[in-house]
């Protein structure tokens, strides 16, 4: 059985354990910088990225991450994760991660379609059309050529992937289709 950490904090944990389990994985929630230690893969869900990255400061619980993620261990940042991963925030001083060459912007999508579902096309996932729910969700402004894109919304960049790192803009846990799930733990399997 695999073993994968999803960072329980604050924000949508309980649905990418749920995934995690039907997909027949050991799931961590990791809410201190011990629980950690013998993890395959980390999912940093989404919810609200200032307040998890104030939470991340206690006890070095982010520096911890970010070692493990420069150590090739597979991270799956989603929504407020993908926030996190990045580099660069635009217009905001707020913790992150600094783990991906990814400059992001929170919201981003603006007021009028805050929140919206959509049929995305992922090559990587396959032919069939992959159902996403964007939540106050940001997307990529740019992203280094060492970055995958694997899927873009109205030219907008929502799913990418860089070596041992995938982020998405969207919420794939809140879908019965677990492709993208199924995907992060092949990520674990090629480590
Ligand atoms: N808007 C949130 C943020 O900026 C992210 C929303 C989400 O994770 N669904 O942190």
């Amino acid at each position: 059985k695999k073993r994968v950490g999803v960072l329980a904090l604050q924000g949508a944990f309980r649905e990418h354990r749920q995934v995690l389990e039907q997909l027949g994985c050991e799931v961590v929630e990791v809410r201190k910088t011990s629980d950690l230690d013998g993890i395959q893969g980390l999912i940093i869900p989404g919810g609200e990225s200032t307040t998890i990255g104030k939470l991340l400061r206690i006890d070095e619980m982010g520096e911890k991450i970010k070692e493990l993620g420069a150590k090739d261990m597979p991270i799956f940042g989603t929504c407020a994760g993908m926030i996190l991963l990045s580099k660069t925030i635009v217009n905001s001083e707020q913790y992150c991660l600094n783990l991906m060459d990814t400059v992001v912007e929170r919201n981003a999508f603006g007021r009028q379609v805050a929140s919206f579902e959509t049929d995305l096309s992922v090559p990587a996932l396959g032919h069939k059309p992959l159902r996403a729910v964007f939540i106050r969700a940001p997307y990529l402004r740019e992203v280094a050529p060492n970055v995958g894109i694997l899927a873009e919304y109205d030219g907008k960049i929502v799913f990418v992937r860089q070596g041992n790192l995938l982020a998405s803009a969207f919420h794939p846990e809140l879908t019965p289709d677990h492709r993208v799930h199924q995907y992060f733990l092949n990520m674990i399997d090629e480590h």
